[in-house]
């Protein structure tokens, strides 16, 4: 599987010897040449990588806190961005140089081959699959509500709003996008296991610029009928997972880049479901209550190695949620939503420089 967030840089074929040596900041790609390392650049979270046979280091370039091997915490001088990329101050750069240079045990560099090699700046960025996940169906009705509207005896089942909103959201999705991948996990009443979801959206084919997106729609059911509103959840910040394959990256490097890789998904997670719930208060307006975002490691936000995000769309259980839910042109409204926020975080990805 291609890494297409990382850009690799062999540099150790180039030669700039005066790096370094005129007291102005230095180019972190001029100090991974000047100690023979190789550099891993991650623009979406700030973040650097730099390899040689014996050491490892990491460097989130808004902070400039690094991790020496894994385990030693350096605080750097502030970056400044430059054409030739992030810049290190001159102290730093000794610093770091005479820091590579110090022997320590490691393990031989294994070639990145599997690291795809692609332009420092990739204009090609680009969101190529999105996922839609009704939630629930088949046998599995998810929650219901019982409510009388005008006299009338209403039940409303969670599998049927969630194929609704999603098949409206796939509509809008396929015109804006014709040439990306809108993929449904169920387009009827059927129940894919939980698995089977997540394995869908892993089964994917992506190209090394590609990058993917899971949305999972559900509705909300308490035992306090007052509970209103919606709520956007992902992934917790703290929870860990392996989310790169271990047989895709150098031994030695994988603690760290699965770490950036997973630092980077929860991030974009949150990003979108940010952008899934401003959308949302701009269509609904004041009709509905905005129960903000949340953290939980629900199956399908915690499997699903991208981002992703588990949208709930109003309580099935409160009166007011549920008499707004029974109407069509409601459930339209609610995918157009989903539909403005999945663009807007589209738009906001693929334009970053
Ligand atoms: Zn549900």
């Amino acid at each position: 599987m291609p890494w297409p967030r990382f850009y690799c840089l062999l540099l150790c074929a180039i030669a700039f010897p005066l790096a370094g040596e005129s007291g102005r900041p230095v180019a972190l790609a001029d100090l991974a040449t000047a100690v023979g390392a190789q550099l891993w650049m991650d623009p979406w979270r700030g973040v650097a990588l730099l390899q040689t046979p014996n050491r490892t280091l990491s460097v989130d370039l808004q902070t400039g806190v690094a991790l020496a091997d894994g385990e030693q915490e350096l605080q750097l001088q502030p970056f400044k961005s430059s054409s030739t990329g992030p810049q290190l101050s001159q102290e730093d750069y000794t610093r770091l140089k005479d820091w590579f240079s110090l022997t320590a045990p490691g393990k031989p560099l294994v070639p990145p081959a599997p690291l795809e090699v692609i332009p420092r700046s990739d204009p090609h960025r680009r969101v190529q699959v999105i996922v839609l996940d009704a939630g629930h169906g088949g046998s599995d009705p998810g929650s219901l509500g019982r409510h009388e509207f005008g006299g009338q005896s209403v039940v409303l089942r969670e599998k049927d709003l969630t194929l609704a909103v999603v098949l409206e959201a796939e509509q809008l999705l396929r015109a804006k996008y014709p040439d990306r991948n809108i993929i449904l996990t169920r387009n009827s009443d059927t129940y894919p296991t939980l698995e089977e979801r997540v394995k869908l959206a892993h089964a994917q084919n992506l190209g090394p610029h590609d990058s993917i997106l899971f949305l999972s729609v559900h509705f909300n059911a308490s035992l306090n009928p007052k509970a209103s509103g919606l709520e956007f959840w992902y992934v917790p910040h703290d929870y860990d997972r392996e989310v790169i394959a271990t047989k895709d990256v150098p031994e030695s490097v994988f603690p760290v880049l699965n770490l950036m890789v997973d630092q980077e998904f929860k991030k974009e997670s949150m990003e979108l479901a940010k952008n899934l719930a401003t959308s949302l208060a701009q269509e609904l307006g004041d009709s509905q209550i905005q129960r903000g975002l949340k953290e939980n490691p629900w199956f399908v936000v915690r499997m699903a190695r991208m981002p992703a995000v588990l949208a709930e769309l109003g309580f099935i259980t409160n009166p007011d949620d549920a008499y707004r839910l029974q109407n069509p042109a409601y459930l339209k409204q609610l995918a157009r939503g989903l539909y403005i926020g999945l663009s807007s975080f589209i738009q906001k990805y693929e334009d970053l420089p």
